[in-house]
């Protein structure tokens, strides 16, 4: 059984086959567990929905970098009454910092990611954190909230930055990218993570792993990133699935 920890089943990419995925192809490809995180407020409506629906998805609540102009104290609230009524939502997320575009100022991000650090204090829940090109902000707002804990998902940082995290309890989220051929930093990065801490993703419609790289990413790909975690391991592919299981339950606090 595997469980895709970062998967985006409401995006707008799997309008034309969201049932036939999610009722057909997921179970069929071994997906026993899914976490679907929102990217803002609407997002995370439609994500909170979908794990309302299906017994094996669970949800996050939560606006992305490139929403965190919408964040304020109307949002946080919806945000608050959703987790009240919705106990399949397990996560604020994703929340972070994108440098990459700057579409969305650094001082409104960085705002919006610390509203919503402060959120999953009150709320005890773990995060979801979205840092792309902004890892030293990443570590230095992170640290100022010492009982929050969660996972840097699609990670992209340094072997040094991956144990730093894992070192403070934080859970490392790999995609796709295990299986490009420059996967090199991914693997390193994996590799200095205890193997109690990671966890993997599709980060569906995105990252697409080989030979599918470029196209619309499912979750029913997420097999390939156990298998290149199997081969850094040394251990089969089955024990690499159980193991990344077990982690991404922990990290939700989901017993089943
Ligand atoms: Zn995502």
């Amino acid at each position: 059984m595997l469980f895709d920890t970062h998967a985006h089943m409401d995006d707008h990419a799997f309008d034309p086959d969201r049932a036939f995925l999610l009722e057909t192809a997921l179970p069929q490809a071994g997906i026993g567990l899914l976490m679907n995180p929102g990217c803002s407020l609407a997002s995370s409506r439609a994500a909170s929905g979908l794990s309302q629906r299906y017994d094996y998805i669970y949800s996050a609540v939560g606006s992305h970098p490139d929403a965190a102009d919408e964040v304020n104290d109307e949002v946080l609230d919806a945000y608050r009454a959703m987790c009240r009524e919705n106990p399949k939502i397990r996560a604020v997320g994703e929340i972070g910092l994108d440098y990459h575009y700057e579409d969305i100022p650094r001082d409104i991000q960085q705002r919006a990611f610390r509203a919503q650090m402060e959120l999953a204090r009150e709320l005890n829940l773990p995060v979801i954190v979205h840092e792309r090109e902004a890892h030293q902000d990443g570590m230095r707002i992170v640290t100022e909230f010492s009982q929050v804990m969660g996972v840097f998902h699609c990670f992209s940082g340094s072997a040094e930055m991956a144990k730093w995290l894992a070192d403070r309890g934080w859970y490392v989220g790999f995609t796709g990218v295990l299986t490009f051929k420059n996967a090199r930093r991914a693997l390193e990065a994996a590799a200095a993570v205890p193997r109690d801490r990671v966890v993997i993703e599709t980060d569906c419609p995105y990252m697409s792993p080989e030979p599918f790289r470029g196209k619309r990413n499912d979750p029913t790909r997420l097999c390939r990133m156990a298998e290149a975690l199997a081969a850094l391991w040394g251990v089969t592919p089955e024990e690499a699935e159980f193991i990344t299981f077990e982690n991404g339950k922990r990290l939700y606090k989901i017993d089943n």
